[in-house]
């Protein structure tokens, strides 16, 4: 298939721009899906991809997700995404960065790129020395540094939503909480849970990782096969995307589902089946959203202690999708979707009517970049 035939058919997307320079091996897509709501706001991930194809179905794919990611997140930001094809752990090079920013640069802010599989904080200072147009530059430059604590926040506040819909209070004390996966951002959930007066039940592949998590906070931990199925009101995945499906979906005992994870669910029908089991389903990328709330702060000029109480909303935000749901008795994965569309039409209108009025400029950026 050509690559206009697979645009058409991953999505409506506004721009896609092939960028290459032979000279320092660049061979990037950067995909805009959406940008009523404001600029494409999305990662760069640098992936060894069989070949072109399959990058560009990724970004296609993901940069429609970041649209929805942020629709729903309430921001006032579009979706966008880029690839880079290489080995991130061999290919990389200032060159490569650079080259890459340039491109970044030559779409004027439509498209704001930041880290994610494959780039890290030096490679985002490596393109900030071509384009004010990236985010997750270190704290000097005015960057807002690791996204993952506030990502967690958000997750407990998604946590406490579905506490609240499902058991009637959001109140987390002595409450079993499934973990799984303690990396940046289950440990730092752990953290939070613990605080709330929570009960986490902890694992993860890495044994060092438990060990650290049990040691510390007095907590269980077991297997990382059991996770899942353990007897308990709240199953967070902080691991992995596709957990939920076929071989897992009838032996959860948990009451509601809402974890950091992304692309939980392995297929939309199991959405739907959770529905059926009475499993309340806090969908991934509501209850994620505060890393990318994080980078938003960033472009207003960034502060931590607005970051923190930015991703508070997380908590509206998933009561919004679980109150949509039944109003037009759906699955809340597609509850999402729908709030996310209904808001993309209906300010996304708007912001077309006051144009240059409603829209923030996003100014720090320029400012710091000229420093
Ligand atoms: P990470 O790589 O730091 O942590 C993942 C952890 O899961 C690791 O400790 C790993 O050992 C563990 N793990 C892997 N397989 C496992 C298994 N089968 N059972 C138990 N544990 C397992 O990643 P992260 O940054 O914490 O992200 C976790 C998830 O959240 C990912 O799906 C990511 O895409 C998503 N996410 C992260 C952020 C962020 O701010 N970091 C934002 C949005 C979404």
């Amino acid at each position: 298939m050509g690559p206009f035939e697979l645009i058409s058919k991953h999505g409506e997307h506004e721009q896609v721009l092939f960028c290459h320079d032979p000279n320092v091996g660049l061979k990037a897509i950067i995909a805009i899906h959406n940008t009523a709501l404001g600029p494409a706001l999305g990662g760069t991930r640098m992936w060894n991809y069989k070949n072109e194809e399959e990058a560009l179905i990724d970004v296609l794919r993901l940069s429609k997700g970041m649209t929805y990611k942020a629709a729903a997140a309430g921001l006032n930001l579009g979706g966008g995404k880029a690839v880079i094809i290489g080995d991130s752990k061999t290919q990389k090079t200032e060159g490569l960065f650079r080259a890459f920013g340039q491109f970044v640069n030559s779409l004027n802010g439509k498209y704001i790129t930041a880290e994610d599989v494959g780039t890290c904080e030096g490679d985002m200072e490596n393109i900030f020395m071509e384009t004010p147009w990236v985010t997750g530059i270190p704290k000097d430059f005015g960057g807002s540094g690791d996204p993952s604590p506030y990502t967690a926040h958000g997750v407990l506040m998604g946590i406490k939503a579905a506490a609240q819909k499902k058991l009637g209070s959001d109140s987390l004390k002595g409450m079993r909480i499934a973990v799984q996966g303690l990396g940046n951002v289950g440990s730092h959930l752990v953290k939070y849970l613990v605080q709330d007066g929570a009960k986490p039940i902890v694992a993860d592949i890495d044994q060092d990782r438990v060990k650290r998590h049990v040691d510390q906070y007095k907590i269980e931990a077991v297997s990382p096969d059991q996770i899942l199925f353990q007897e308990c009101e709240i199953l967070a995945p902080c691991a992995l995307g596709a957990i939920i499906n076929d071989q897992t979906i009838t032996k959860l005992k948990c009451k509601a589902v809402a974890g950091g994870a992304n692309n939980q669910l392995a297929e939309a029908r199991h959405g739907d089946q959770l529905k059926e089991l009475g499993i309340l389903y806090a969908p991934d990328y509501v209850v994620n959203a505060g890393g990318l709330m994080n980078v938003f702060v960033e472009l207003e000029g960034y502060s931590g202690d607005r970051a923190f109480e930015k991703t508070r909303k997380v908590y509206d935000n998933v009561l919004k999708v679980f109150a949509l749901a039944e109003r037009d008795g759906i699955g809340t994965h597609r509850a999402a979707d729908r709030l996310a569309e209904e808001r993309i039409t209906t300010i996304g209108r708007l912001k077309q009517r006051h144009q240059g009025k409603s829209s923030r400029s996003f100014t720090t950026m320029r400012e710091v970049h000229n420093r």
